[in-house]
């Protein structure tokens, strides 16, 4: 229904009927929109900052508790990535030492944290700084811990190397020490039993019964296995790792050429074959192509006093078998 509007005309005391334009009637529709819309606003300001609802109280509630467990989180996060550095060192200046490996870089333990911009999406919340600051702590947490398996990995399969080569390496004597008769005879110069002159003896003379049991000093594959001009009867053992072993003078030789040996597998019986003047067991152990002093690869036979005792005896100036 549409609104009629009087005016008072104060000159002619009368009220007077107005009739308002389209534009003036738009114009105060338009004012009265605005009137409330600004009404409007202000309750709602009012509402939403002075008297809260008890869903925002809620809501209120629940984010303080979210704080304080983020919070103890971060510490926790703190007490793993300590104790994985503590793995780390140990990894770095033990396992891997040990084993003969290079440390694991820091670059490659730290990869992947430069800039932050991966948050960025984080940045905009009001605890921005603590959420931030944990996240970035569990990605590193999770980083590492990766790189630690990996290199956990290496170690385990480093050391099954080393186990192999353990096994491999000469390490105990040719005779056994109850069948060993007191006069051996060690690496370097002697005076040579049959020559009488001073030579260079490439081995060690383990002297014993003829027939009693040669045995081999480490795992390998027998690559010579018969007669060799002044050795005798020779078996001649490749071990890997540039490392071989020769035993001389044999009675009789009971392995073939590509059989694979283990450490004390009886390969042979002592005798006095070839250029030797009486039964013993002439032992010689090869690094590369160089023959080396047998005596520092008794370790696993031979206790501290043992040990002085057989450099004792390989020291003597008793008889060269040869
Ligand atoms: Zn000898």
């Amino acid at each position: 229904m549409r609104k009629i509007y009087y005016q008072y005309d104060p000159n002619r005391r009368v009220y007077r009927r107005v009739f308002p334009t389209l534009g003036q009637r738009f114009m105060s529709w338009v004012w009265r929109f605005l009137l409330s819309v600004l009404l409007g606003g202000i309750f709602f300001i009012i509402y939403w900052f002075i008297i809260s609802t008890p869903q925002v109280e809620d809501l209120l509630v629940e984010n303080s508790r979210l704080q304080s467990q983020y919070r103890v989180l971060s510490r926790k996060v703190d007490d793993a990535l300590l104790v994985l550095h503590d793995i780390e060192e140990r990894d770095d200046n033990l396992y891997r030492v040990l084993l003969e490996a290079d440390p694991v870089p820091d670059v490659a333990r730290q990869a992947g944290f430069n800039g932050t911009n991966r948050y960025a999406e984080l940045m905009d919340m009001s605890n921005a700084d603590l959420v931030v600051n944990t996240s970035q702590k569990v990605d590193m947490l999770s980083k590492k811990l990766y790189m630690q398996t990996r290199s956990f990995n290496e170690v385990v399969e480093l050391s099954r190397e080393q186990e192999e080569k353990l096994a491999c390496l000469p390490a105990i004597q040719p005779v056994s020490n109850k069948d060993l008769k007191r006069t051996a005879s060690g690496y370097g110069y002697r005076n040579d039993p049959i020559y009488h002159v001073r030579r260079f003896h490439h081995g060690m003379d383990f002297a014993c019964d003829t027939g009693t049991p040669v045995y081999a000093t480490g795992n390998g594959k027998v690559v010579y296995a018969k007669w060799k001009s002044g050795y005798g009867n020779l078996v001649e053992i490749d071990h890997g790792y540039g490392y071989k072993t020769r035993y001389a003078h044999l009675s009789k030789i009971l392995v073939k050429e590509g059989q694979k040996v283990v450490r004390s597998e009886e390969i042979a019986l002592a005798g006095s074959t070839g250029k030797s003047t009486g039964p013993h067991v002439h032992y010689e152990v090869w690094v590369g192509n160089k023959d080396v002093n047998p005596i520092n690869y008794y370790f696993m036979d031979l206790d501290a006093d043992q040990y002085e005792e057989m450099i004792g005896i390989a020291e003597n100036h008793g008889k060269v078998f040869d």
